[in-house]
This record gives C-alpha cells, structure tokens and sequence, in this order.
C-alpha cells in the first residue's frame, strides 16, 4: 500500500503530462468507437430498401440518438441524390478519417506519457542514490553491497517496464472500456447485462494472479540481488581466484544461486503467461454466451434486434476485448513492478540513525581536547568497545595498538560520527560531538585507510575530490607534500591522466599517496590513519611513511598501527585487548612495563 502512495506522490508532481495523456486517451477512444459505433445506422439505412421516412433538419443536440438520427438523415438524402455506392464511398472515408483522428490523439497522448514515465523513474533513482549517500555505515554492513546493486539498477529498470508501461493502462483502458460499455447498453441493454456478469470473475481471477506475481516477483528480485553480490565479489576478486585455482569453487556457488533464480522466474513467467489462455476463456465464453443469445434474438426478431444492430454491437464487443485484456496484463505488470517498489522504497525510507540536533553548535576549528569519557560500543549484541576512557591533547600523535579484532579502527570510526557510542561520551573541546554540526564535525578530519578509496577519474579530480574548485597549485603542492608528484608528472598526461576503476592502473603505494594528497588537501586539524601503510611493501611504505610524517607536522594525529616501528616516536600508544585500554604511555614507558606491548614489541623483532 506504501508503494502505491509514494508512487502517487512521485507522479502528482508531473500531474501536467498525466491530465494531458488522460485528455488525449479520452478523444482518442471516443473517435475510435464512434467511428465504428456511427456506421452502424448508417449501413443499416445504406442497405435497406424501405423508403425514406425521415427529411433533413438542422438539429442542434448533440445526444447520442440525435447524432444517429441525423445521420440516418444524410444518408437517405444521399443515398437518394448520389446513389448508394457514392454514399458507401463516403463512409469509409468518414471511417478513414476518424480513425486517423484516433491515432493521432493516441499519439500525443504517448507523447505526454513517455516524460512521465522517464521522470518519475528517474526521480526514484536520484531519491535513492541521494538517500545511500547519506546513510550511515551501518547501513552498509547491514545490507548486502549486491542486493543494493541490483535494487539500484534492475529493480528500478523492473519500474520502469513494469509500472510505467501499463501506468497508461490504467487511464486507457477503462475509458475505452467505459465508453464500450455504454454503447453497449445504449444498442441493447439485456444483451449488456450478461457482459456485466462475467465481470466479477474476470476480476477475481485476476486479483488472485495480482497477488502471487508480487510475492512472486519479489523473491525473484531479491534472487536477482545475491547474484549481483557474487559476481560483484568475484570480479574484485578475479586475481585470488586464478591464483588458487578456485574457479570450479565459485561456479558451483554461482550455479546454486542461478537454478534458484531461474526456478523462481519460470515460476513466476508460468503464473503470469497463465493469466491470458484463463481470461480469453472467460472472455469467449461471454462472446459465444452473446452470439446465443443475440443470434436468438435476430431469428425471432425481439427487441428490436437486427441483423445489422447486432453485427454492430459485436463489433462493439470485440472493441471491448482488447482494453480489457490490456488492462488485466497491466495490472499483473503492476503488480510485478510493487515489488520492485517496495525493495526501492525500503532504501529511500531507511532511518538516517546519525542525526542532527535542530540548533547544533559550529565547530570550525580543533582548539584543545578529544575525551573519550566511559564509551562503550557494539555493532550486534558483543560490546566491541567497553568503557573506554581516553584523553587525545591537540598537536599529540596517538597510535592505537592492539591484536586484531581488539577495536582500534572502531574506535577511530566514533571520532568522525560513522557510528554513535551505545554508552558514553566524546567530547571534542569540551562538548558532545552529537552536539555539532555533522558536516563541520567531519570537515575538521582527514581519513587515510589501508585500502585507498579512488575513482575513476583524474589524478587532479582524485585529489580534489570534494573540493572542487581549488587551484592546479594547490593540488600540485598537496601531491608533492604526499611524496606523490613525482610519479604523477611521469605519466603523458600528468595530473589529468584518468587512473582507470578504483585506480588500479595504479601501484598500492601510488594509490596510497594519491589518498594521503587528498587528505592534505582538507587541511584537517585532526588526521586518522587507519594502517595507512600496512598493506604496501618496504620500499612504498618508506616513501608513503615520509608523506606521512609531512602531513602529520603541526596536526593531532590517531593512527593505527600495524607495524610498532612507525609509531615509537608517538606522543601516546594506547594498547587496546578486547575493546578495553590495557596499557597507555610513550615507547620508553610501555617497554618498561612487562605487558602486552613489550610482547607484540618482541614479536615484531623491533630493537628495544
Ligand atoms: P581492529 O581494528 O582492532 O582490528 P575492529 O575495530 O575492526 O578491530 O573490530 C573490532 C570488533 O568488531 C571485531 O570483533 C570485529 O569482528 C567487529 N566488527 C568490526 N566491524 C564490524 C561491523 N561492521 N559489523 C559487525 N562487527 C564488526
């Protein structure tokens, strides 16, 4: 239901195209059947060799039985005047001309529906792209980067085939169905009453249909979505794959999630290719029911039921047929394409669970202190970070040190907001930082991580990144403090040369310097290096280390640490185990103390 009322709301907005593609559909199918519906009497009279009873007046309403009678009129004056083949000439040319009425109206009101249909799919895809910039990271641990692959590309391509191409339907159809209707009672409303009845099957049926292509539907897209995800992983994992041979592994994966998938879609092609053979049934056993009927009426010559009238209300019938069936098909198309809808919607409604407080305080500048006072944090039911309590001074570089798993980067992701403490405080200067400004908060930090985060684009675009109008100079200088400008003006085209997807045309050092310049680019007071050097070799790591230490001068700097030799100098290591603080003091301190830092110390075979 929640679907159909955001779906209302995205098309209010083009109301313009939906009332001009209604205005069109309805001119359309009024010259479409008056143009059958008004050869009737007019063969009638054409054929018959009874003898004009009527005489031509000038009339001036519009009803249906004036508009028939006055055409009765023309053609008896005509047919006498010109003779009848003349006449019958002019009807089919009347005929003609109506009927090229009826496509053009057709046409302009697909003309009218085609922007429709674009822009309220195109309004989904920039809510929901717009929506996954914002949500927090939790959001993304949560939900699997395939299922969202797929709802961002194949269920809002399922809306757009499904929904939008019988949208029109839905106004169409029932207005020609209507105007049939109509007609048909209007030449003979008995023979009407047994077309009405076959009506409340047909739309049961059809509701029944509705609904297990829906259910249908959406387990196939969400299938769909776990295939995404593995051809997702296995293409960032092509290079492990070959190396461990491990192709006959995956493909039995693959073959797994693709029989459920293909089992799924015969299920659900089955069920809608089912609904056809069933309402043509239905609608053929209403057509032979009428043929009965109205033949019967013919022979006995009841109600007044000619055999011209009632050539002319099967041809009226047989109008009807069609917008009927298009109309059942595009509600099982809608029905296919909510699915879709819900699994878009579910990305668009997602709670924003890192918010704002309405009069957030402004924070430009670090000036002194970043407490962590009794924090606690999980991400499920463990508490990964246990009543941490911590004091980082500005201008000090803090390392956290720890095995893995013990909660150093969790602990780095609290400082920028990626998540909230489930318990405690950081303060920043004194205040919460849920007190500040996000964007302002998170505009005081610069991020490096193991694995550099690069687009396919420019060197130049990747160092600017978010700061796009700064100067070739300024991005120059920011490169040559990361130790990167070098490499970047050996390339043809220097810091316009493209570094292909994810920056793979590129070293995991170079990579790694590119990250470090866009860093130095924000000027951040405060400076998060989360293993910034721990996946490269020892000659990268020297020259990444280097501008490293160039952007750590004069900044507070949290980094964490694999390797114990880049952080010996820091101001502070703190050891974590478990998400609790174990030891914390200088390298001299820590050493002196037999603990777990003189261990990991020891293993890491660094001179004491
Ligand atoms: P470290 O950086 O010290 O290796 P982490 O902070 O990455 O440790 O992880 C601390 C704990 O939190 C680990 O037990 C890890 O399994 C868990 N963890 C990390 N990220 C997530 C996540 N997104 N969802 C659930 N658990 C997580």
């Amino acid at each position: 239901m929640k679907g159909y009322l955001t779906f209302i709301k995205f098309t209010f907005k083009y109301k313009y195209y939906a009332v001009m593609n209604i205005v069109c559909n309805v001119l359309s199918s009024i010259f479409g059947l008056f143009s059958i519906a008004l050869v009737i009497p007019l063969l009638d009279v054409l054929f018959s060799t009874a003898q004009n009873n009527t005489t031509k007046h000038v009339r001036t309403n519009f009803d249906f039985n004036h508009i028939v009678a006055w055409g009765k009129e023309n053609v008896w004056y005509y047919k006498e005047f010109y003779g009848a083949e003349t006449v019958l000439l002019f009807i089919c040319g009347f005929v003609v001309i109506m009927i090229a009425l009826k496509n053009v109206f057709r046409y302009l009101a697909l003309f009218y529906m085609v922007p429709l249909r674009n822009f309220i799919v195109s309004d989904y895809r920039i809510a929901a792209y717009n929506r996954i910039l914002v949500l927090p990271l939790s959001y993304f641990s949560k939900e699997k980067k395939g299922d969202l692959l797929s709802r961002m590309t194949s269920d809002l391509h399922q809306i757009e085939v499904a929904i939008m191409s019988s949208l029109e339907a839905f106004t169409k159809e029932p207005i020609t169905i209507i105007i049939s209707l109509v007609m048909l009672i209007w030449v003979n409303p008995i023979l009407t009453l047994i077309v009405f009845s076959a009506l409340p099957v047909s739309a049961l049926f059809a509701a029944l249909i509705g609904r297990l292509l829906k259910k249908q539907s959406a387990r196939s897209q969400s299938k769909l979505g776990d295939i995404v995800a593995l051809i997702e992983e296995t293409l960032m994992g092509v290079r492990v794959i070959k190396a461990f041979n491990a192709q006959d592994f995956l493909l039995k994966r693959f073959l797994v999630q693709n029989k459920l998938f293909t089992d799924l879609n015969i299920k659900a092609n089955r069920t809608s290719d089912g609904s056809s053979p069933i309402s043509e049934t239905i609608s053929i056993a209403v057509f032979a029911t009428i043929l009965w009927i109205g033949g019967k009426m013919v022979l006995s010559n009841e109600y007044g039921m000619t055999a011209s009238v009632f050539i002319g209300y099967l041809t009226v019938f047989s109008q009807l047929m069609s917008p009927a069936k298009a109309f059942s098909s595009a509600y099982n198309s809608m029905n296919k394409g909510l699915a879709s809808i819900d699994r878009v919607n579910e990305i668009i409604d997602s709670q924003e669970v890192i918010t704002e407080k309405p009069n957030a305080h402004s924070i430009l500048k670090f000036q002194e202190t970043i407490e962590f006072k009794n924090v606690s944090f999980k991400y499920d039911e463990e508490h990964v970070i246990k009543h941490l309590n911590l004091t980082i001074k500005k201008g000090q570089t803090v390392a956290l040190v720890g095995p893995s798993g013990s909660g150093k980067s969790t602990l780095t992701d609290l400082i920028p907001r990626f998540y909230d403490p489930t318990e405690g405080q950081i303060l920043i200067d004194g205040v919460d930082i849920r007190d500040y400004k996000i964007l302002e908060l998170r505009g005081l930090m610069g991020i490096v991580t193991q694995e550099s985060i690069l687009f396919n684009d420019t060197i130049a675009n990747n160092i600017s990144f978010a700061k796009q109008n700064i100067s070739k100079t300024q991005i120059e200088e920011a490169a040559k403090i990361a130790n990167a400008h070098s490499f970047i003006i050996e390339n043809e085209n220097g810091y316009e040369t493209n570094i292909g997807d994810r920056g793979n045309k590129l070293s995991g050092g170079q990579k790694q310097r590119l990250s470090i310049a866009r860093a130095v680019n924000t000027n951040p007071d405060i400076l998060i290096l989360d293993e910034a050097t721990s996946a490269l070799d020892t000659a990268s790591e020297r020259l990444v280390q280097e501008a490293l230490n160039n952007i750590m001068l004069n900044r507070t700097t949290i980094i964490v640490a694999h390797r114990l030799s880049t952080i010996i100098n820091a101001d502070l290591i703190v050891v974590l185990e478990k998400g609790r603080i174990v030891q914390q003091g200088t390298h001299n301190d820590l050493i002196q103390q037999n603990g777990t830092y003189k261990q990991l110390i020891q293993m890491q075979q660094i001179p004491e």
